[in-house]
This record gives C-alpha cells, sequence and structure tokens, in this order.
C-alpha cells in the first residue's frame, strides 16, 4: 500500500467509524433484522388505503390506462427518442405530475401508496415514461415540496404539478457519480450575501435540457447546497441536450454547464450545507418509485412470457407444458408478487410518518432492479428469436430494464449501504463493550447489558405473527434465520471490527441476507392478507406463488450466510487482481 492509499483507508475507517458507531437511532423493520428481531408492527398487517384514497385513485385508474394504452405509444418514443409533447400534456391533465404534490399548490395530494400504484401502471406500459415522470415528480419536484420556503413553492410548484413546467434534480458529474458527496461543481457567496456564483458542469441529468426548474447540488464554504435554478439564469448552458443512449431513449437525458452563473439566495433550498441530505431523502421516495415501476414492467414481462408459453407449440406441445419453461415462469411470477409486496409495504411506512426508512428504500432499489433483470431476461428466453425483432417489445425492455441497476445508486454501492447502515447500531454495542472491557476497571453495567441485549436477541427467536395455518411453517423459518442473521452480524463485527468498512464480500452476504429477510416478511404480510379475504378458489392461485416466493428467498438467505463461513475470497482476490495486473 502506499501512503496515499493508508490515508484514503484511515479516511474510511474514520468515516466508516462515523457511521457505525454514532449514537443509535430507533429500531425499524430492516434495521431489526441485523439484531436479530422482528419489528412486526411496519410489515403487518398488510396496509391498504384509506377508502377516500381508495376512491380518488379508483376514479383516476381507468383513465390512465385508457391513456396510457390509447394514446402514448412506447414503441414510437423509444425510436423517436422522445416523449411527445401531447403525451406530457395528457400525462399534466391526469393530474399525473403532480399527484403526490399538496392540493394548496395545486397537487391531488395521493398517497404514496396511490402514487406508486399509479407508477406501476406507467411502468408496465413504457419505461421511458416512468422514468421521465420520476426524475420531474419523484426527485425534481419532491425536493421543492420538501424542502422548499413557501415563497419557492407558491412560485414554482403551481406550474410543475400542472405539468405546464418540468423539473429536474441535477447532482452526477464527471467526479461524482457513486461518490456523490465528491461534487465539484463550486457555489461562492457573494460579499454582500445576496447571491452565489456557480461554475461547474453536470451530466447524465434525466429533464436537463427541458426543464424550467432544476435542484442543482453544488458545494459552497457551508458544505454540499442544493440550489433551485431556472435556465434563463446567465450563465446557464444545455451543452448536450440529448446523450444518444441504449435504453429509455424518450428521455432527454443531458449534460449542463454553469459559468459565472448567478443564483440569488433566495434560492438555496433548504439550509446551506444540507445539500446531501436533500438528496439523500428525495432519493428515498425515487426508489419507492422506481420498485413500483419495475414491478409494473416484471408484471408485463410475466403477461407476455404467459402469452407465449401458451400460444407457441414446439415438438406438439405448448411450450408451457416444459418443464424448463414452467421452471422460468414460477420463479418470474414469484419474484413480482415479492416486488409488489415489498414496495406497497414501504410506500405505507413513508404515508404513515415513519422516521427513517432509508435502509429499506435501499434494499427495494436493488432487490427490485435485479428482480426485473432477471425477469426480463427470463421472459426473453422464453420467446426465443423472436424476442429480438424489433415488432416484440422485449429487446426495448431488455434496453430499458438495464439502466435500473446504476441509476439512483449503483447497486453496488447500495449493498455496501445497507450492510453498513444495518451494522450500524449492533455496531456501537461492541464498541461499548470492547471500550469497557479493555477500560481498568471494566464498565460492568455495560457489559451486564451488552450480554442481557445479546442474550435475548440470540437465544429466542423473534415472533412473526401470521394467521393463516399453512404459512406458519415458513414464519417459523423466517423467525429462526432473523434470530441467525443477528448471530452473524456479530460474529462479522467482532472479527473485523472497524475494518468491516473494507470487507464488500462479507457486506454483500450480510446485505442480501437481510433484504431476502425482508421480502420474505413482506411476502407473508401480502399472503396472509389475500389468503383471508380470498375464495378457496382463489386461493389455490395465490399460495403456491407466495410459497414459492418464501422458499427461494429463505433458501438464498441460508446460502448468503453459509458464505460466510466457507467461500473463496482469498481466491477472488488473487483472480481479479492478477486480472487487474496488481
Ligand atoms: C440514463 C441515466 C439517467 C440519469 N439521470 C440522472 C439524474 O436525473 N440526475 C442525476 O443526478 N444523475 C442521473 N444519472 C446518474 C446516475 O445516478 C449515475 O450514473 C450513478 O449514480 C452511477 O454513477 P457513475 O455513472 O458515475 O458510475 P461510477 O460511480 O463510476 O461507478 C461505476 C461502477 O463502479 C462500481 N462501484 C462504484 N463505487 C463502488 C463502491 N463503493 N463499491 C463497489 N462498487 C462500486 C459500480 O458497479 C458502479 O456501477 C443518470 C444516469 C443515467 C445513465
Amino acid at each position: 500500500m502506499t501512503p496515499d492509499d493508508t490515508d484514503a483507508r484511515d479516511r474510511r475507517i474514520r468515516e466508516g467509524e462515523e457511521l457505525l458507531l454514532s449514537r443509535p437511532q430507533r429500531l425499524g423493520v430492516a434495521k431489526g433484522l441485523f439484531v436479530g428481531r422482528f419489528v412486526a408492527d411496519w410489515v403487518m398487517p398488510y396496509p391498504t388505503m384509506p377508502p377516500e384514497q381508495q376512491a380518488a385513485l379508483d376514479a383516476l385508474m381507468p383513465r390512465l390506462r385508457t391513456f396510457l394504452h390509447d394514446v402514448l405509444d412506447p414503441a414510437a418514443i423509444d425510436r423517436a427518442a422522445d416523449i411527445p409533447q401531447y403525451v406530457i400534456d395528457g400525462l399534466g391533465r391526469l393530474g399525473v405530475l403532480g399527484l403526490a404534490a399538496p392540493v394548496e399548490v395545486g397537487g391531488r395530494g395521493f398517497s404514496q401508496m396511490a402514487y406508486c400504484q399509479v407508477m406501476e401502471a406507467i411502468g408496465e406500459r413504457c419505461a421511458s415514461t416512468s422514468v421521465f415522470v420520476n426524475a420531474h415528480h419523484s426527485i425534481g419536484l419532491r425536493a421543492l415540496v420538501l424542502f422548499g420556503t413557501p415563497a419557492q413553492q407558491q412560485r414554482w410548484l403551481p406550474r410543475l404539478v400542472r405539468g405546464e413546467e418540468i423539473a429536474a434534480f441535477a447532482l452526477t458529474e464527471r467526479d461524482a457519480g457513486s461518490d456523490a458527496a465528491n461534487v465539484q461543481t463550486r457555489a461562492d457567496r457573494s460579499a454582500d450575501g445576496s447571491h452565489y456564483v456557480l461554475n461547474g458542469e453536470k451530466r447524465y441529468i434525466t429533464n436537463a435540457a427541458i426543464a424550467q426548474v432544476l435542484t442543482v447540488i453544488a458545494r459552497t464554504s457551508e458544505g454540499v447546497t442544493a440550489f433551485l435554478v431556472t435556465p434563463d439564469m446567465p450563465g446557464f448552458a444545455v451543452t448536450e441536450p440529448r446523450m444518444a443512449k441504449m435504453g429509455i431513449r424518450g428521455t432527454a437525458t443531458g449534460r449542463l454547464a454553469f459559468t459565472d452563473m448567478r443564483v440569488p439566495a433566495d434560492h438555496v433550498l433548504g439550509a446551506p450545507g444540507e445539500g446531501l441530505k436533500i438528496a439523500l431523502t428525495v432519493l428515498d421516495f425515487g426508489r419507492t418509485t422506481f420498485g413500483a415501476c419495475c414491478t409494473g414492467a416484471a408484471k408485463t414481462s410475466l403477461r407476455l412470457a404467459v402469452e407465449h408459453a401458451n400460444s407457441r407449440r414446439q415438438f406438439g406441445r405448448s411450450l408451457g407444458e416444459f418443464e424448463l419453461v414452467k421452471k422460468k415462469l414460477a420463479r418470474m411470477a414469484a419474484d413480482t408478487y415479492a416486488m409488489e409486496a415489498m414496495t406497497t409495504v414501504i410506500a405505507s411506512l413513508i404515508d404513515r410518518g415513519l422516521e427513517d426508512y432509508m435502509l429499506e428504500t435501499a434494499i427495494l432499489k436493488v432487490y427490485t432492479t435485479e428482480a426485473l433483470w432477471s425477469i426480463v431476461n427470463d421472459a426473453f428466453q422464453i420467446h426465443g428469436g423472436a424476442a429480438y425483432f424489433t415488432d416484440l417489445p422485449l429487446e426495448r425492455m431488455v434496453r430499458d430494464a438495464r439502466i435500473n441497476q446504476i441509476g439512483e445508486g449503483a447497486n453496488e454501492v447500495l449493498t455496501s449501504f445497507i450492510a453498513l447502515a444495518g451494522m450500524r447500531s449492533p455496531g456501537v454495542q461492541l464498541r461499548e463493550l470492547w471500550d469497557a472491557l479493555h477500560h481498568p476497571i471494566g464498565d460492568l453495567r455495560t457489559i451486564w447489558q451488552f450480554g442481557l441485549d445479546r442474550v435475548s436477541s440470540v437465544v429466542r427467536a423473534p415472533e412473526v405473527p401470521v394467521q393463516d395455518a399453512r404459512l406458519r411453517p415458513h414464519a417459523q423459518r423466517l423467525s429462526s434465520l432473523i434470530r441467525r442473521l443477528g448471530v452473524e452480524v456479530n460474529r462479522v463485527l467482532i472479527r473485523h471490527r472497524e475494518e468491516v468498512l473494507d470487507r464488500q464480500y462479507e457486506q454483500q452476504r450480510i446485505a442480501a441476507a437481510a433484504a431476502e429477510l425482508f421480502a420474505s416478511a413482506c411476502v407473508l404480510s401480502r399472503a396472509d392478507a389475500e389468503l383471508a379475504a380470498t375464495t378457496r378458489r382463489n386461493a389455490a392461485r395465490t399460495y403456491p406463488v407466495a410459497e414459492l416466493s418464501l422458499r427461494r428467498s429463505l433458501r438464498r438467505v441460508r446460502r448468503w450466510l453459509a458464505k460466510l463461513h466457507e467461500n473463496d475470497d482469498g481466491a477472488v482476490t488473487a483472480a481479479a487482481d492478477a486480472a487487474l495486473g496488481r
């Protein structure tokens, strides 16, 4: 290691200590899994919408579906690499472009659960349009709704929610992609404090060239700060309006440059220095609707695959009669079921106003985007050569789905985040224990308390309450695996201490196991509610899908945890280093 490497590593370990060992936070369902607990009331009973919200959604959905099928043409949008203005106007008239914004500014005040169902329907039909709406509403306009002053909101929101103006969120730069904190765009405050002067460049920004209001993240002397920027500001330039790209081709992904651009001080969003917090909070919402859009695309893939498996005959049989096709269809159905359950549960956490669901939204983003990628691939395979031609939507759907594992936080970065944020609370306890053990006379109270906490979460598997008798064995398996994750997290933390920050192989195992446990909990909750509400005939359709999802998820948990003890880590590192020429 060079001295620079050592410095960078020490800095990351210090940052990790801060992340892992700062004060403990309230235990949510995902965080609970890391200490062997199950916070049941975050997941169960399966959430439903208040009747008036359900009625508003029911009134909108038929009109939305008619619009999506009769007016919006996803193949034409892909070919032209443009979403036509009449589609944007139509979405605006339907209220979609301000659906979750407050009614006081002209929005529809929809809950996150209802909004997610709308996004799922759009994702079912056209990925370009769902990404466009997500960039405008879930991250662009949302920043203004959450952090804008009343004056800022009155000034911009009414036109944005009607879709007369479009919003964008500009964070990414050449040196600040995954490393979002490394923003280099500078905003220097004028001597009299009346304005800031922005200099820098942004790239890969959805809606950059068509937005009238952009949230731009820049570095100031007070820290990373969010600014509301309009394209009429002198010094604002669109350097590339539409970067030619592989998928979601209808979206306008552009580059921007700011040269001595004066931004009035009252365009600061939130407080100076709060830019990263704003970005992370806004992405929380974006990731939830991401989950909904992926669920929609997964449903379309499944529908197309089922239609083809029932209609196409080879060897004198329909494709659906072959076991290797059945296997694909079954796992597509199981994963789609889990994706919908997780999205619904997480949207309800937002609606309930719970304070910290960042871990859950990160899990949702990774889980649904990875699942969709294999679901689209399975649908493609079932269609054989036909899928390769542009008269079917599958080649477009494959191209469209690929961005999801990268955008709004690359899945590797989020996997690391899930593991480290989840291990923070047990890390704090272990640090206290460590300090107590190394204190000359030892802090017996800390050691005793630690012992009690560990004993309660490790010896006793948590209760996972389900009503339906068929689901109870799965609930018991889930419970004992939650306990086991708590044990394994302790082992990892004891083995690696702060160095866990660099152990991404271990982080992935812990994060993936936690994600599967969370998915299983959501599936159990959904299946329990559906089985209670349905007829015997419908139950015969619901239960096998839920059961397969649970079996697959819980098996994957066992495999991930087993790899903590038996793995190829040394050989993997050696082979990678050889490939890297190190
Ligand atoms: C079509 C499109 C639309 C976009 N829209 C927007 C937008 O509206 N606003 C906006 O601000 N941004 C937008 N982005 C940017 C997007 O968020 C970034 O591309 C993403 O965050 C990844 O950054 P990067 O591309 O610089 O990849 P890099 O940071 O260079 O990472 C490359 C790869 O390295 C790996 N990697 C990186 N860091 C780690 C790590 N710590 N551990 C392990 N592996 C790691 C991951 O596999 C990652 O995929 C968009 C991007 C695209 C392609």
